[in-house]
């Protein structure tokens, strides 16, 4: 069967073939039909610093898909064949005390498909029961395809309730647009978007932001100082955006950090966060699986605003064409088609 992997240390990916796999005990054997590309696969594409360090080619890359179950593990209960599924693309070890206290995303024995094991850019994926979560037919392939990078945005919204809060985002790529739409349904006063590319300010204008702001031709802190955000969702990664949004807060106001910086980072501990009593707090993954809830709740509710995220859907053997398009800015979220 058809997948791409990474087949050597170096950029690029290739097109190969493999052998379908007997599920273990407790584990499906999937169909995928449809993957997302993420940012993780473009590192891994780019063959990044990051990916150097935690890659091991060949790899089949890939963790965001939905598909329809072809086979049941012996001790699998609870699903049929046929059923249509998405996954948790974190495989977590279960046992230990974050896993026994729900705080199962910070496992430290995850194993992330299409990173650490077989990804789902094949026509097959063989995932263990657990991380199975099984999609609404209200639930369109393609949106089914980004649970996992729509979870990330959801973890991160939800860090601290936005409920009558203005929120700031800074960073709007697919997953600080799919935060602009998620903070206004779930009650955000007022939404401020701090990103460079006009394009990405005018989708977040139409998922709902209230303001949007060009960082590199606009004094930020000056324009939201009538009325400071009180919630920083940091999703760039970018050592200057995370100093300008901790000037931007209001006292007291509460920070979720998604974007990953390259390197370190330097800030003024004492005056951007000490004095002004911040909260701050890292989001990694998504919670198992109360993100996964809210989620399908979004997507139930919002698919308009999904649809603004999802700009391609291309077929699978495309696969150059979508890291093309995405290296160059021209693409949100590309979906891959991996059957019907
Ligand atoms: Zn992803
Ligand atoms: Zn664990």
């Amino acid at each position: 069967m058809f997948a791409i992997q990474k087949a050597k240390a170096g950029k690029g990916l290739e097109a190969t073939t493999i052998e379908s796999q007997k599920p273990k005990d407790n584990e499906v054997r999937i169909k995928v039909t449809h993957a997302g590309v993420c940012g993780t696969d473009m590192h891994i594409y780019q063959w990044d610093d990051w990916s150097q360090k935690r890659v091991k080619p060949p790899l089949i890359l890939g963790h965001e898909f939905v598909g329809e179950i072809v086979e049941l593990g012996a001790d699998v209960y609870g699903y049929e064949v046929g059923q249509r599924v998405s996954a948790e693309g974190h495989i977590v070890c279960g046992v230990c005390t974050l896993c026994k206290t729900g705080r199962a995303h910070l496992c430290k024995d995850t194993v992330i498909i299409g990173v650490d094991r077989q990804g789902a850019f094949c026509n097959e994926i063989n995932m263990p029961a657990p991380n199975l979560w099984p999609v609404s037919s209200k639930i369109s392939d393609a949106h089914a395809a980004i649970f996992d990078p729509l979870g990330n945005a959801m973890h991160t919204v939800m860090a601290f309730p936005p409920s009558g809060e203005h929120v700031m985002i800074s960073g709007a790529g697919a997953i600080g647009l799919a935060a602009v739409a998620m903070s206004k349904a779930n009650g955000a006063r007022k939404v401020t978007v701090v990103e460079p590319s006009e394009h990405k300010r005018q989708v977040a204008q139409k998922l709902g932001a209230d303001v949007t702001i060009d960082p590199f031709n606009t004094d930020v802190v000056a324009t939201v100082a009538d009325d400071k955000p009180t919630i920083l969702l940091e999703m760039s990664g970018n050592e200057k955006a995370l100093e300008t949004g901790l000037k931007s807060l209001l006292e007291g106001g509460k920070v979720a950090l998604l974007g990953i910086p390259p390197k370190a980072v330097t800030i003024n501990l004492a005056e951007l966060v000490i004095f002004k009593g911040l909260t701050l707090q890292g989001i990694v993954g998504r919670k198992m699986y109360e993100t996964w809830y809210q989620v399908d709740h979004f997507l139930q509710n919002h698919p308009e605003a999904v649809d603004e995220l999802v700009t391609h859907i291309l077929p699978a053997q495309d696969f150059q064409k979508a890291f093309d398009l995405l290296e160059a800015g021209e693409a949100i979220k590309i979906v891959l088609q991996f059957a019907e």
